[in-house]
């Protein structure tokens, strides 16, 4: 019999980590692990392989992972099945050549798919409605996680703004290639937007 039980227990465990941190290596460079940072409370990590060759767009390639649902049976496919993958890009590429702030990416989907954002919202509800552990906004913000891991859409940490700043920070959008980010904004607070949108809102 080989002895090897003994070594296999030697090997340092990730548990050993602090609590909290989470590792993921970039999907061009599967090499080297990289630590999440914190995005806001919810406890989205952001990540950021520092080379600066080697990715989709010039640069270093930064993405988001967000929490999943808790009840993960029979959703994982509910993203694909409303084909958010190709969705959610195209959305974002009407704004331009801008960072558009997460609420007026979810506002442009549920303008372009109201009865697929109606569903999501009866399924996960929303802040406008009430205050929930898990969110529509967590869904669309978590397949939009998906789609920066892969340099389908672009990241970025910001400010959140008019009803949103409620969360310290939040997630920004774009597509390639990158815009400038202290020039080329569009902020929940510019557009004017309500939370009409969804539908039951309260605000
Ligand atoms: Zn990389």
């Amino acid at each position: 019999m080989r002895k090897s039980l003994g070594v296999v227990a030697q090997v340092t465990p990730l548990s050993v980590l602090p609590y909290g941190v989470s590792m993921q290596v970039c999907p061009f460079h599967a090499d080297e692990g990289i630590v999440g940072v914190p995005v806001g409370s919810d406890g989205t990590l952001s990540f950021t392989c520092d080379r600066t060759r080697g990715h989709p767009t010039p640069g270093l390639h930064i993405w988001v992972v967000v929490p999943a649902p808790p009840e993960l049976d029979g959703m994982s496919g509910l993203g694909a099945e409303l084909g958010l993958h190709v969705e959610l890009p195209a959305l974002i590429s009407q704004f331009g050549s801008r960072w558009v702030e997460f609420g007026v990416v979810e506002h442009a989907y549920a303008h372009a798919r109201p009865d697929d954002f109606a569903m999501l919202v009866a399924r996960y509800s929303h802040t406008a409605i009430a205050a929930s552990r898990y969110t529509v906004s967590a869904f669309i913000a978590r397949t939009l996680g998906d789609l920066s891991k892969w340099g389908n859409v672009l990241f970025h940490d910001g400010p959140a703004t008019g009803r949103w700043a409620y969360n310290s920070r939040i997630s920004w959008w774009s597509v390639a290639p990158e815009p400038d980010w202290e020039t080329a904004r569009l902020s929940w607070a510019d557009t004017g937007l309500t939370m009409d949108y969804v539908p039951g809102s309260v605000e």
